[in-house]
């Protein structure tokens, strides 16, 4: 099986599997979401969060190295949109993660109303286990 090539918008070409291309800097992340827990990456150096996934390099201080902290897996909405055209219309977010300044994720909210998601409502991870090897974090309502 040949190395693919991410998609450069960052969309799965076949599937929310088909996203994964795990590297030395993302593959922390995954193995933490197959255990159901979500970890943020932090620069050793000077402590500033990476994005999820991780890039290479703290963009404060271009260090490489990170320490891999838990985070409580809950955060709020900070934008979202609805998708309309589908049979059943769903709302994508982008969450704002609770437990570390400035780190997003964006997902699908599983089984909430679209018309009643808002900005700022509270979320929280739902573990969405593909298949065997693959676990990805998606966000609903607080149960
Ligand atoms: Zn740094």
């Amino acid at each position: 099986m040949g190395e693919q090539e991410p998609d450069r918008t960052g969309r799965p070409a076949g599937g929310p599997a088909s996203t994964l291309h795990p590297d030395r800097w993302t593959e922390p992340f995954w193995a933490a979401a197959r255990r159901h827990v979500l970890v943020v990456a932090l620069c050793v150096d000077c402590g500033t969060p990476r994005p999820v996934p991780p890039g290479p390099y703290c963009w404060e201080c271009d260090a490489q190295d990170v320490v891999w902290s838990p985070l409580p897996g809950t955060g709020k909405v900070f934008t979202y949109t609805v998708v309309r055209q589908v049979e059943r219309p769903y709302a994508i977010a982008v969450v704002e993660l609770d437990g570390v300044t400035g780190v997003r994720l964006m997902s699908d909210l599983v089984g909430v109303d679209p018309e009643t998601v808002g900005i700022g409502m509270p979320v929280e991870v739902w573990w969405d286990d593909v298949d065997a090897t693959t676990t990805i974090p998606r966000f609903a309502v607080p149960g």
